[in-house]
């Protein structure tokens, strides 16, 4: 196998999961980010990852504020909360080559939008992923059962970067499929994310709460139809039974899972909330496609965010 030269922008839970799986493989891995704790941690004692009882400490890894290193990675993967991209790349703009892979697996819609600012479409890749991490503290992150990515270039093209990118993942056990119907699942994601996180964003329930009612589970699979009827109307094949088995398999399963949109609003930190269901409200206006519930919903956690903030500027 070929190693790759790899940078990770954006080094929380799914960053420095991702980042230390693929040093353990083997590739050159920089974690960029600007969290000091967890960046000095990752340097004096190594990166912690505990996956299903498996903890370890990374050291062959770096980790480094944005302008400290000039390292031109052959692949960037993009892992800030979608709000922070475009922030995110133009503090590390400079490392940019001209051949640079630029993959995001982030969620939301609007991502492809952000990263194009500074990177040819060419050399953009997009995907969704299924595997779960958490930021335990500075310098330690964990993950739990098993997950796949579903990936392709962001202008359809089946290049030799594409396949690279999928070689790199798989090495690290990271289950990379290429796919060529990437959109359907990015949508399927969207939707997935605009009924549950909302909802419990808004309520503070945990994912198996919502089948407390017949209402709330009902509400879920509502938001779930209107995102994927904007996504038809868009020309995404997302499929709707898809969409609705796994929120019914999720209140089912997740017990006591806070989505991040509810850990987010319980810390105080502003949500994904626009590049989720305000993200389908713009496209949906521009087809005139109604959406009434994700947009409530979409009102309702701006306004939490509003108030968040306007604590935090006490
Ligand atoms: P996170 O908040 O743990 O990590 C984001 C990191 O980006 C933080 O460490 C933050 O310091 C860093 N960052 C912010 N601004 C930056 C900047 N200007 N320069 C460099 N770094 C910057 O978030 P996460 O849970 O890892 O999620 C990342 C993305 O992946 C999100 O879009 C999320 O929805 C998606 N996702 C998360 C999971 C999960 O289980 N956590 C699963 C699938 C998808």
């Amino acid at each position: 196998m070929s190693t790759m030269e790899i940078a990770v922008l954006g080094a929380g839970a799914m960053g420095s999961m991702f980042g230390g799986r693929l040093a353990e493989a083997g590739h050159s891995v920089t974690l960029i980010d600007i969290n000091q704790p967890h960046l000095e941690a990752i340097r004096a004692n190594g990166l912690c990852v505990e996956t299903d009882g498996n903890t370890r400490a990374i050291k062959n890894i770096a980790a480094m504020r944005p302008g400290a290193t000039d390292k031109t990675p052959e692949l960037l993967l993009v892992f800030t909360k979608s709000m922070h991209t475009r922030a995110a790349l133009s503090g590390i703009e400079h490392l940019l080559g001209e051949t640079t892979a630029v993959l995001t697996l982030q969620n939301g819609l609007g991502n492809v939008e952000a990263i194009r600012d500074f990177v040819p479409l060419a050399n953009v890749l997009i995907g969704v992923t299924t595997w779960p991490a958490d930021l335990v503290g500075p310098g330690s992150v964990s993950s739990h059962g098993e997950g796949n990515i579903r990936m392709m270039s962001a202008d359809g093209e089946r290049t030799s970067k594409v396949s690279a990118v999928a070689e790199a993942l798989n090495s690290a056990g990271l289950n990379c499929q290429v796919d060529d119907n990437v959109w359907a699942a990015i949508w399927e994601k969207v939707a997935f994310n605009a009924a549950l996180n909302s909802i419990c964003a808004v309520t503070g329930t945990t994912v198996d709460q919502l089948g407390l009612l017949d209402d709330s589970k009902s509400l879920a699979l509502t938001v779930a139809a209107e995102v994927v009827s904007v996504a038809n109307a868009s020309g995404v094949s997302a499929d709707l039974n898809t969409c609705s088995t796994n929120i019914v398999h999720a209140i089912e399963q997740h017990r006591g899972h806070k989505p991040s949109m509810l850990q987010d609003v319980l810390a105080g930190r502003k949500t994904e909330i626009e590049g989720i269901n305000g993200a389908v409200v713009d496209v949906a206006r521009t087809l005139n496609v109604s959406v009434p519930h994700t947009e409530t919903l979409a009102k309702l956690v701006r306004l939490i965010d509003a108030r968040n903030a306007s604590a935090v500027a006490k």
